[in-house]
């Protein structure tokens, strides 16, 4: 294997379904929507990440936006690259870099066949990088949160993203087995839009589904806390007039229910799955979440009950996958394993 040299800069990216995030020296320098907006008349990207997740739903024939990945793999390979290429320029200057040329490290699921990994590759070519470390975001996740990887010893990470929710066992640096769902924080989103729809006759949209389940959304229907109610605006279905209508966080639990068995069954499956020796790992590390799904207000203990195991939240969940690529990238003979240049 080759490791980095010469000036280039080196960066680590996290190009998730929902996020992208980008990290050099150890610090995350990118955090953004993954989604881009651009000129349909000239293929101009106007904005990008968030400025470009303000404009999504409210474009007019002339300006779209586009969400470049689909269940966690690049599904618009011309949007990615250009993605990729805007992301890295949001990288603020400093004075001690003065190239432009980089090289990346690029966080791929576990679940990729080996034609898409080429292809994302391919997109960080095209977006300028000269070399291509890829990583699996799984143990990428766990060295984040800080589980030690190498050691002769069972961790399940659950993974719960926009597109998908990825379930790896892992132990001495490797994946042992994995399975990996499409169902995830966007799944959630169509489950609170079709909940609305249904039993209050309103339309909403994406952006209104996502607030509503940052602000109220709940895996249980028995908080511990308190979760204020909601008022939320649409559309009326029957008179197409704009009205509100309040919900509480027990209304979003029942509406993300049946996602969230299939998130229970896949895990179940992956303890199924495993050989006895890591069961009895599993046994005593329990089981880790990563991911923005982690944050789901009762999702914990929701799984915890299921599963009968003991269920952590991965400190800062939503950057654990970046951040452990980062530590991967700090010290490429040691981490050698599961950095591929290839
Ligand atoms: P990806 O890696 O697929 O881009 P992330 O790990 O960045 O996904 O997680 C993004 C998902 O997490 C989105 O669907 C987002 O709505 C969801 N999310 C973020 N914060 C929360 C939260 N507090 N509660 C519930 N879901 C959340
Ligand atoms: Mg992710």
């Amino acid at each position: 294997m080759k490791f980095f040299s010469n000036g280039a800069m080196e960066i680590g990216i996290d190009l998730g379904t929902a996020n992208t995030m980008i990290i050099h020296n150890g610090k995350i320098v990118v955090d953004e929507p993954s989604i881009i907006a651009y000129e349909v008349s000239t293929n101009k990207v106007i904005a990008v990440g968030d400025q470009a997740r303000q404009m999504h739903e409210k474009t007019h024939a002339n300006l779209k936006t586009i969400r470049p990945l689909k269940d966690g793999v690049i599904a618009d390979f011309t949007a990615a690259e250009l993605m990729i290429k805007n992301m890295v320029k949001l990288i603020p200057k400093t004075n001690n870099f003065l190239t432009r040329s980089y090289k990346m490290t690029i966080c791929i699921p576990t679940s990729i066949t080996e034609v898409e990994r080429r292809a994302v590759k391919d997109s960080a070519v095209h977006a300028g990088a000269i070399e291509v470390f890829t990583i699996y975001e799984p143990l990428a996740a766990a060295l984040g949160i800080g589980l030690d990887i190498e050691a002769p010893d069972g961790f399940l990470i659950v993974d719960i993203g926009g597109g998908t929710s990825e379930i790896a066992l892992i132990a001495l640096s490797g994946i042992v087995t994995e399975n990996s769902i499409r169902i995830a924080g966007d799944a959630f989103n169509s489950d609170i839009i079709n909940y609305l729809r249904k039993n209050y006759n309103i339309m909403i949209g994406e952006r209104t589904a996502e607030n509503i389940k940052l602000q109220i959304g709940s895996a249980v229907t028995n908080l511990e806390v308190d979760v204020e109610e909601m008022e939320v605006a649409g559309r009326d279905l029957l008179t197409g007039i704009p009205k509100s209508v309040k919900l509480n966080y027990s209304e979003i639990a029942f509406a993300l229910d049946k996602s969230l068995i299939k998130i229970e069954e896949a895990i179940l499956k992956a303890l199924e799955n495993t050989p006895p020796e890591l069961s009895s790992d599993l046994f005593r590390n329990g089981i880790y979440l990563t991911g923005g799904g982690a944050l789901l207000r009762g999702i914990d203990k929701r799984i915890s009950e299921k599963t009968k195991l003991k269920v952590t939240i991965g400190s800062e969940p939503l950057g654990a996958v970046v951040r452990g690529t980062g530590v991967a990238m700090s010290n490429y003979k040691k981490y050698a394993k599961i950095l591929s240049n290839n």
